[in-house]
């Protein structure tokens, strides 16, 4: 089956005792049991419910995976992956991941004797040096927020082989439209879903997937151990999402390509980051490892903040908002909303300036998108040739 068929029949089957069309919402805590010690495979739902069932069948599918689990957030799966370690295990990051996971990896995980080692995993090179005795696992994000860096997943998984550690890829912002780290040699997969898996901007949820039997059973007995699943509607949510996720892709990629185009000519524009780009330094990766470039941009604006501020005061169809992957289109200025708790040096030196702007390119008509942009941009220069 291709992916837009599993997206929409993979766990889905009608419902066995009304023949609902549509999975429906378990909104249960229980189940009634048959007789002593007898049930369907259903007794509680912090264990297991079926909207939440329909959902991991579907999105394990998506990754071409026999395995997957939902969880109630993105940085649920995170901590539910990480506790595959004990106290005295090492992991080498990628240093470009996600806010919410270096804050989880240091200022919680790191107090329960697990260690980190954050490296520019652009360069394989320097994943493959950090490699201690005692490291299990190399963590990585691709294409990475918000410079949209690639990293290549068949490369780690050639480290991770050569070195006998696991090797967990955060998918999000690729979604499994666009790749699939499993196919890659990866050994696991995680996901915010609140992205571009439930697609709408309605529901927080995460997601786990591998085909090792062994870490399944044992991130979901975490899973049922701590206890951060997400609730029946929210799976329903997501699952309604995915439907469309192949959709909604290809919208996101068209829009986003244009946009990268046009700002890569625009004079007011100093840099842009689109993986689709030819100037992307890792173009030729992002060709071999992904079927499309995704529908993140970012750009950095000639003359700083005040113009940065000014394009995105402007902006009438990209809401100024955290967060990505919806259907409606959004801007993100990182340096004051997700780096702003980096200090200037360090963020600087990796690139996250004043100037800089991150688009989440929504899948409206794209000539509305290019006229919004067109006219923010007019205003920046007007306010640059002012000064
Ligand atoms: C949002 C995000 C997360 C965290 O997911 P939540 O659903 O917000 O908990 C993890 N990784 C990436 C790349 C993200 O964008």
């Amino acid at each position: 089956m291709k992916f837009e068929t599993k997206a929409i029949h993979v766990g889905q089957g009608a419902d066995p005792t009304t023949g609902a069309t549509i999975v429906p919402v378990y909104q249960t805590s229980t189940y009634t049991q048959e007789d002593v010690g007898v049930h369907k495979g259903f007794d509680y739902s912090r264990t297991a419910n079926p909207t939440r069932k329909a959902l991991e069948d579907c999105l394990a599918s998506l990754e071409n995976a026999p395995y997957g689990l939902a969880f109630a957030s993105g940085v649920a799966a995170t901590d539910a992956t990480l506790k595959l370690l004990s106290a005295g295990d090492h992991v080498v990051v990628s240093d470009d991941v996600y806010g919410g996971t270096y804050r989880l990896f240091e200022r919680v995980l790191a107090r329960y004797g697990i260690s980190f080692n954050w490296v520019d995993a652009t360069d394989l090179g320097n994943v493959d040096r950090a490699i201690q005795p005692n490291t299990k696992l190399i963590w990585s994000e691709t294409p990475t927020n918000p410079l949209l860096k690639l990293v290549d997943i068949a490369g780690l998984a050639e480290v991770a082989r050569k070195h006998g550690v696991l090797l967990a890829i955060d998918n999000t912002f690729a979604s499994p439209y666009l790749q699939t780290p499993l196919d890659l040699g990866a050994d696991i997969v995680v996901h915010s879903t609140t992205k571009y898996i439930g697609g709408h901007s309605d529901v927080v949820g995460g997601f786990f997937a591998t085909r090792s039997e062994e870490l399944y059973q044992t991130v979901k007995f975490h899973q049922n151990s701590m206890g951060a699943v997400p609730g029946p509607m929210d799976a329903w949510l997501t699952l309604r999402g995915i439907k469309t996720l192949a959709l909604r892709m290809r919208q996101h990629c068209a829009n986003a390509e244009r946009i990268a185009r046009f700002l890569a000519d625009h004079p007011a524009i100093e840099a842009v980051y689109y993986p689709g780009l030819e100037s992307h330094p890792q173009h030729e990766l992002a060709k071999r490892q992904m079927r499309g470039f995704g529908g993140m941009v970012s750009f950095v604006t000639k003359g700083g903040l005040e113009p940065a501020r000014a394009i995105a005061r402007s902006l009438k169809l990209f809401s100024l908002a955290e967060s990505l992957g919806g259907v409606e289109s959004l801007t993100c200025h990182p340096v004051t909303m997700t780096h702003g708790a980096i200090p200037k040096e360090i963020r600087e030196a990796r690139g996250v300036t004043d100037g800089l702007l991150r688009l989440s390119v929504g899948i409206e008509d794209g000539d509305d998108l290019l006229a919004d942009l067109e006219q923010a941009l007019a205003k920046a220069q007007i306010l640059t040739a002012a000064r």
